[in-house]
């Protein structure tokens, strides 16, 4: 998984309660296929069980798949609530969304792996504070070693 799904729920609810799914891929875009929403609806299902299933009510998301298609998924209103994943805490964010996109991005691609002895991309990060720095853990896009940065707060 390329992308930080779970990021994106954390940063849509940064200032609102809850987001349904449409809107959320309204703001974050679904590029991969039908397994990106499948994606979104484990996060849902994870344990803590904050979100809400809307069966009364339909929803479409608009899916583009990596070969630019065109799709509609639709499927019962899901509902993410505040809390809903805990990628980030709440000091953590506050933090990351200080930083530019273009410079998020390049802190992302430039992580030490030790397993590769080489500079990575850090896939599947939570984010977390501590006395001062803003620390990324997650893994190695390449062979899955975890892998960590530190951002300096400054
Ligand atoms: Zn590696």
């Amino acid at each position: 998984m390329k992308k930080n799904l779970k990021m994106n729920i954390d940063l849509a609810l940064f200032d609102k309660e809850q987001i349904s799914l449409s809107e959320l891929v309204r703001i974050y875009p679904i590029a991969n296929g039908i397994r990106e929403v499948f994606e979104y609806i484990n996060i849902a299902n994870e344990k803590n069980n904050k979100h809400i299933v809307n069966e009364n009510i339909t929803e479409e998301v608009c899916v583009k798949t990596s070969d630019g298609k065109q799709k509609t998924w639709s499927g019962p209103q899901i509902i993410f609530n505040k809390g809903e994943t805990s990628a980030f805490t709440p000091e953590a964010l506050e933090v990351w969304k200080k930083i530019s996109e273009t410079h998020q991005k390049k802190l992302l691609k430039n992580v030490w792996c030790s397993n590769c002895a080489d500079s990575t991309t850090i896939v599947d990060y939570t984010g977390n504070v501590q006395q001062g720095p803003l620390i990324l853990n997650g893994f190695c896009e390449k062979c899955g070693h975890n892998v960590a940065r530190v951002i300096e707060n400054k």
